[in-house]
């Protein structure tokens, strides 16, 4: 795998939590940290969005846990998932915990860590790739291009209630940063595009969707936000990253890759 020595990696301690990224879904953008420690830990507990072939590369011993389907619930409660964690540390375990992307955006990973620093349990934070960027390089968009945008905002159009953030000060999002990111957007895609506009945005405005990025899956729709309803009911394939911006119609020139070639 990797010569964790010569690269001065960690020791991965029994009795300890890694909350690791797994990027967006090609293995080829692990981490080296990452890979270090699929080669060591006792115990893997994923989400959903982990890449099978990723967790193919954890040692044959290790127990894996899908930490979405525990206790036959279709959404644990995040303080299971914690608790959990801190029950496998308290085992003796090298726990990894291993979240799509980085662990920190939109991941949970900051409460995750929240709740093992309080049980007193030794922990490292290893970032991943987060769809909202690296996603959008392999869609040939830059997230800053000089001449377009020298700010962005990441934003998540999930909310508790399933509604669409009411709470959420969609004007200020939409005066804000000429390049918006979008996570978990898709479903209320429609309306968080009228809330935009509402509030200002051109609806000429360039938004590509990226679906399934950088997996041999990966569909690429480029778009208005005009035109978000019409894109939104392509029926396209979850998980989508959407890009709101000038940036986005780059990727008529850069779309480089060929989810084809993708083994
Ligand atoms: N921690 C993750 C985000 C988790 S929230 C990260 O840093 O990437 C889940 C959302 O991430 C999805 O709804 C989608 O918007 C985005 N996402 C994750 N993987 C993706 C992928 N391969 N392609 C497109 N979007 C993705």
């Amino acid at each position: 795998m990797i010569d964790s020595a010569r690269l001065g990696l960690p020791d991965f301690a029994a009795g300890s939590v890694w909350l690791v990224g797994a990027g967006p879904g090609d293995p080829g953008l692990l981490t080296g940290l990452a890979l270090h420690a699929l080669a060591r830990a006792d115990a893997i507990v994923y989400d959903a969005l982990v890449d099978p072939r990723i967790l193919a590369l954890g040692r044959e011993e290790a127990t894996r846990e899908d930490a979405g389907k525990r206790g036959g619930r279709p959404s644990p409660r995040q303080p299971d998932i914690s608790a959990r964690l801190i029950r496998l540390a308290r085992d003796g375990k090298r726990v990894l915990r291993l979240k799509g992307g980085d662990p920190m955006v939109f991941g949970r990973g900051g409460e995750e860590a929240l709740a093992l620093a309080e049980a007193g349990i030794p922990f490292r934070i290893v970032p991943g790739i987060t769809a909202g960027i690296g996603g959008l390089a392999y869609a040939g968009i830059p997230l800053t291009h000089r001449d377009i945008n020298s700010a962005v905002t990441l934003v998540t159009g999930h909310v508790g209630d399933g509604g669409v953030a009411d709470t959420r000060d969609w004007e200020a999002i939409a005066r804000g940063a000429p390049v918006l990111v979008l996570y978990m957007g898709l479903k209320h895609l429609d309306a968080i595009a009228a809330r935009l506009i509402a509030a200002g945005r051109d609806p000429a405005e360039p938004m590509a969707i990226v679906s399934r990025a950088t997996t041999a899956s990966q569909l690429v729709w480029l778009s208005t936000l005009g035109a978000a309803a019409a894109a939104a009911a392509q029926g396209i394939e979850p998980p989508a990253v959407i890009v709101i911006g000038a940036v986005a119609r780059l990727h008529e020139t850069l779309d480089w890759f060929q989810p084809g070639e993708t083994r």
